[in-house]
Order: structure tokens, then C-alpha cells, then sequence
């Protein structure tokens, strides 16, 4: 490309492989003594929000920044995500994009916006001839480097967040170059580790991951015997990843997988966190990645195995079918939720019958399902049936005086749960506790409108 030498900036360091667009950037500043804030002067005004350099997608832009270090803009605009649109991820109403770890969190009153800490390899770091920031590591996909292990999210001395751009009134010196050298709250330098060795999860994150990035590079992924678009395989992924941090159902199918398939990396209690995947520490994300690569093979063996033995209702956890790609919809799949959408009204109130009959308490939908799709009437938890504080203490009491034989403690607790309310609460309470108990139960028995009905107008009555 030939450039006017009067517009050329003096320095002009070439983008190393793989290096992200705000890390390049911030090279050629530096390269020109200017800091972050200074150089921003001279970068021409962004179409848009330029607050996330990398997410920046201006042609002006990048023909700009391209005339002034004699590089193809094309060359430019790959480094950031520009290019990943329609591939990686949608841009929608929200700046949410999916498997794209955003560099900016929305925060509260005063500190509305803030950098949040980046995944990084401190070990690539501190190899690096000139330390950079690679572009896969904000990739919610890449939680592992394939030299070093799990990326990290903070430093692993003092635990302070990592980020080589500062946002608005930040404290500057804490931001820059030197940030990819060393961690700026601290100043441990980042190292490269002796020996690497890679665990079960990690051996299996970084499979999952290789496939990933390869389909990336090609476009296609090699699924189940069929070749299916990168953009709709990771679509459908990302999907089955937000399942796995549903609050409601999450940890029930995380467990399933652990319980049933004891060969993927076991599960620890409450590491899978809440909301997004993108705002998962790296050891979560590995984690996600590879339950939910796991729930894709085959598909949707595994799905209907998994929503048939736990009894979670399909329809629930995957609400949105117009959002489910081509290749997760195959005739198996659909008769699976026709099924359980279309079971037909005496089917549903004979089961309820059956199974309040074999428990002695009502069901609740989700165990109504699991006793349908299952045939095992699942036990008595305390969210079936609210528990008082004085049924609890009763409880432990007379497990402290039968300890010996759990069967006959079982039977008895299932008795004591029929009876306790009259037994423990005066006839008012009782009333009360049946009055809630109505209100929470669903409607699928015709008699129970008419019944609930019954009860209101005896409480309005006295
Ligand atoms: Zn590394
Ligand atoms: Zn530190």
C-alpha cells in the first residue's frame, strides 16, 4: 500500500500473530511515546462507541489507521472482532455479544461503566519477546492456553484485576504496556511456570477448544458425522452453555452429567456460577465448555436421556425454539417436546392421582413430569412440601431415637409428613398452611379451581 510519508506516523510496529487490535494499538503508541490518552488525539473519531477498541467495526477507521502505518486495512480490522460478526456472535439491541468476554462492565452509581480483568496466560507474557495481548483470549471458547494451561482472570500473587487499558478517570499509571509485563497493583512479573502438566478437565477443555478454533479458521465443523457452520454449531452450543446456567435447572443437569458420566471431570458444588457465561472466571468457562460439548454429541441422545431421567420439562430450558440452529432440530428431537407438550388431560390427572397416592403428598410439576417420563415416584423433598421450623425439630428428634433402621425411619417421616400439619399446628394454622399450599399447586386437576374457589370464599366468610 502506498502512503503519503507526510501521514505516516515515525513508528509503526507490525501486529504479531494473533495480537488483538487494542494491544497493537497501544504498541504503536507507546512505539511513538505516547500513552493511551495522548494517542487517542491522533486516532480518527469512531462511527459508533469506541470505548471497547477491539469491538470498533468502522471501514473510515481501519482505511484511516491503515494509510498512517502502511498496513492493508484488512489486515487491521482482523485483529478486532469486527470480522467475527455473523460468525461468533449477533449484535442485538444490548452490547451483551455472545462468547465475546467484554472488556467493559455496566456497574452501579457512581462507577456506571468499568474495565472488567481480562483472561490472560501470565506464562505467555513473560515469554513473549515483546509481551501482547492475544486476541483468543477474550474468546469465552478459549479458556486455555494449549503451552501453559487455564488462562487466568487476576493476578495470581495479589489477585488484583489484569487490564492494559484504562476507561475514563482511571488511575493511568496502573495501564499501558507495562501492564503486559507485570501486575501493576503489585508488581510481581509474570512467569513462566517449570513444569506444565494438564489435568483430565484441562486435556479435555483444550480438545474442545482445538475443535472450536479449528472450524473457526475453516468455517465448518465436523458434528455427529455431518458438517455443520461454525456460526450455527457455536450458536446451538452457547445455547446448551446457558442451560447449564439456568438457576433453576442448572445445577440439577451439571449433576446429571457428573452422576451418569463419571468419566467428565467432576463436579464441585457452585462452580458453575450465575448469568452469563462471558462473565465466568476461565475455571467455569472450562468447565461449561466442556459439559455442554459433551451434551451436543450425538444429539439429542443425550438431551431426551438427560430431561426423560431428571424430569426437567424441555420446553423450560429451552423456551426459545426459533432460536435453536438447523442442526439441533431432527425428528427425534421435536417428537421429544411434542410428547411432553402433548400429553393429554386424563394421562396428566391419573399420574397426579397415582403419584399423590404412592407419596401421599401432591406433586409439583417438575415431579410430575419426572414420575411420567420415568415411572419412579421421586421422594419427598422439604421444597415439595413446606416444612415448619417445629416439623423440622420433630424430625431430628425422632431420627436420634430410631437412628438404627433407615427404611423404618423413611416410612415414618413420610407418615409424620401426612400428618404433621394437623398434628403440629393449631386447626387456624393448618388451614393457613392448606390455604398456601392450594395457591402453589397448578391447576391441571379440574376439581381444584372449584375446590381453591370453596376455600377463598370460606376465608372471606369468617
Ligand atoms: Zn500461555
Ligand atoms: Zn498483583
Amino acid at each position: 500500500m502506498v502512503t503519503s510519508p507526510s501521514l505516516l506516523w515515525p513508528v509503526r510496529p507490525k501486529p504479531l500473530t494473533g495480537e488483538a487490535l487494542s494491544s497493537w494499538l497501544l504498541r504503536v503508541a507507546d512505539s511513538n511515546g505516547l500513552d493511551q490518552r495522548s494517542f487517542k488525539r491522533y486516532l480518527p473519531k469512531v462511527h459508533g462507541t469506541s470505548a471497547d477498541l477491539d469491538l470498533i467495526d468502522d471501514e473510515a477507521f481501519f482505511n484511516a489507521i491503515a494509510i498512517r502505518c502502511a498496513i492493508a486495512p484488512e489486515n487491521i480490522s482482523s485483529l478486532g472482532f469486527a470480522r467475527d460478526e455473523g460468525l461468533v456472535f449477533i449484535r442485538n439491541a444490548t452490547s451483551h455479544l455472545d462468547w465475546i468476554i467484554p472488556r467493559i462492565q455496566l456497574g452501579t452509581w457512581p462507577e456506571k461503566r468499568h474495565i472488567s480483568s481480562q483472561p490472560y496466560c501470565p506464562a505467555c507474557l513473560a515469554s513473549d519477546v515483546t509481551p501482547y495481548y492475544r486476541k483468543v483470549w477474550r474468546y469465552a471458547f478459549h479458556p486455555i492456553c494449549p503451552k501453559h494451561g487455564l488462562l487466568v482472570d487476576h493476578c495470581p500473587n495479589c489477585g488484583h484485576s489484569f487490564s492494559y487499558l484504562a476507561l475514563g478517570s482511571a488511575t493511568w499509571s496502573r495501564y499501558g504496556i507495562h501492564a503486559l509485563r507485570h501486575c501493576t497493583a503489585c508488581g510481581t512479573p509474570f512467569t513462566t511456570p517449570q513444569h506444565v502438566t494438564f489435568d483430565t478437565l484441562e486435556q479435555r477443555v483444550l480438545a474442545t477448544q482445538s475443535v472450536l478454533m479449528e472450524g473457526l479458521e475453516t468455517g465448518w465443523i465436523s458434528h455427529d458425522n455431518k458438517s455443520i457452520p461454525i456460526a450455527l454449531f457455536l450458536r446451538g452450543l452457547h445455547i446448551l452453555a446457558e442451560t447449564l446456567l439456568n438457576p433453576d435447572h442448572g445445577n440439577s443437569i451439571s449433576n446429571w452429567i457428573a452422576v451418569h458420566h463419571p468419566e467428565l471431570p467432576s463436579h464441585e458444588p457452585n462452580c458453575l456460577g450465575e448469568g452469563n457465561l462471558e462473565h465466568q472466571p476461565s475455571p467455569a468457562r472450562a468447565r461449561l465448555l466442556v459439559l455442554a460439548y459433551w451434551l451436543a454429541q450425538d444429539w439429542p441422545k443425550r438431551w431426551i436421556a438427560l430431561i426423560q431421567q431428571t424430569g426437567i420439562s424441555a420446553t423450560a430450558c429451552l423456551p426459545h425454539m426459533n432460536r435453536l440452529p438447523a442442526w439441533m432440530h431432527s425428528e427425534e428431537f421435536e417428537q421429544s417436546r411434542t410428547r411432553e407438550q402433548a400429553r393429554s388431560h386424563d394421562e396428566v390427572v391419573a399420574a397426579k392421582r397415582l403419584l399423590t397416592h404412592l407419596r401421599g403428598w401432591p406433586a409439583n410439576n417438575a415431579e410430575l413430569t419426572r414420575f411420567m417420563n420415568t415411572g419412579i415416584a421421586p421422594p419427598l423433598k422439604p421444597r415439595s412440601q413446606p416444612i415448619s421450623p417445629e416439623v423440622r425439630q420433630y424430625f431430628s428428634r425422632l431420627q436420634q431415637t430410631t437412628p438404627s433402621n433407615t427404611n423404618s425411619t423413611q416410612k415414618q417421616i413420610d407418615r409424620i409428613n401426612q400428618s404433621s400439619v394437623r398434628e403440629l399446628y393449631s386447626p387456624a394454622q393448618a388451614d393457613e398452611h392448606l390455604n398456601e399450599l392450594l395457591e402453589d399447586m397448578d391447576d391441571t386437576e379440574t376439581s381444584l379451581p372449584t375446590f381453591k374457589r370453596q376455600q377463598r370464599n370460606q376465608r372471606e366468610r369468617s
